[in-house]
């Protein structure tokens, strides 16, 4: 299997990145993690066919890891795109998420393809084909802000994920809260560790990959002002700890075998 880290910037737009998406090649099913704004045209640079994809999972709905979608599926659309597309998001965002389809006239019933949606329960595992699956947690990155209560606490959702694709095990923090959610998943060593980097310090960083010893950290979500921070640090890192840390770039590809 392969990842691709099709979009490694931030929430802020960036030159030099595209929003978040990851794409995770398997022999039975090839899967988006997140949709970020511009994810069809990182597709594109990664030189990917949008119609590979044969499912799309969202840790959240911030427009950098999820207003891709409806430019995503109109392309699927425009290019006559037949195979069924699978959708899983948090059960409580399937309704915003079929409001926005609808909204950009991306109706099910006009596709030309058949658009399945999966509301996935926090900490339940959930299959995506054989031996491909998911369990996602909550974090704490989204929580109602100011004075806005009167929108429903059901929306306020965001998960970080373990991924297990046969024998190998992957955790995507996707935006945390704070440091404290990079432990979401610590009764297991995973053989990759993919965590942000916006909303934690390098600090924190070198903490949670001497705690959790994955076998390969990858650091993604970086914003453009953060870069030669995150650098020094990594340069100031022993060798040994070096070639285990990765810092991320648009295009970016692990084999994992
Ligand atoms: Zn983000
Ligand atoms: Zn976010």
């Amino acid at each position: 299997m392969k990842i691709i880290f099709l979009g490694t910037g931030s929430g802020k737009t960036s030159r030099e990145r595209f929003h978040t998406s990851l794409y995770f090649e398997t022999p039975g099913f090839n899967l988006l993690i997140d949709a970020g704004d511009g994810a069809a045209k990182a597709l594109m640079n990664s030189s990917l066919d949008f119609n590979s994809i044969n499912g799309i999972l969202f840790t959240h709905y911030h427009a950098d890891h999820f207003t891709g979608i409806g430019a995503l599926i109109t392309q699927m659309k425009i290019s006559g795109r037949k195979s069924e597309l699978t959708l899983f998001t948090h059960k409580n965002l399937v309704e915003p998420l079929i409001n926005l389809l609808y909204y950009v006239y991306m109706f099910p019933e006009t596709l030309g393809f058949n658009l399945k949606i999966i509301g996935y329960r926090l900490a339940e595992k959930v299959n995506v084909a054989d031996d491909f699956s998911f369990v996602a947690r909550q974090n704490s990155h989204i929580y109602p802000k100011g004075d806005i209560e009167f929108y429903p606490e059901s929306m306020f959702v965001s998960s970080s994920v373990l991924i297990t694709v046969a024998d190998q095990s992957i955790v995507y923090t996707s935006d945390v809260g704070g440091s404290d959610d990079l432990y979401l998943f610590d009764n297991i060593k995973p053989d990759i560790f993919i965590t942000e980097a916006a909303h934690i310090e390098p600090g924190d960083l070198y903490r949670a990959f001497k705690d959790i010893k994955p076998g390969k950290m990858f650091v993604t979500h970086i914003e453009d002002e953060k870069l030669g921070e995150l650098i020094e640090w990594y340069e100031s890192l022993d060798e040994s700890i070096r070639e285990k840390i990765i810092i991320c770039r648009d295009g970016l590809t692990e084999n994992l075998g």
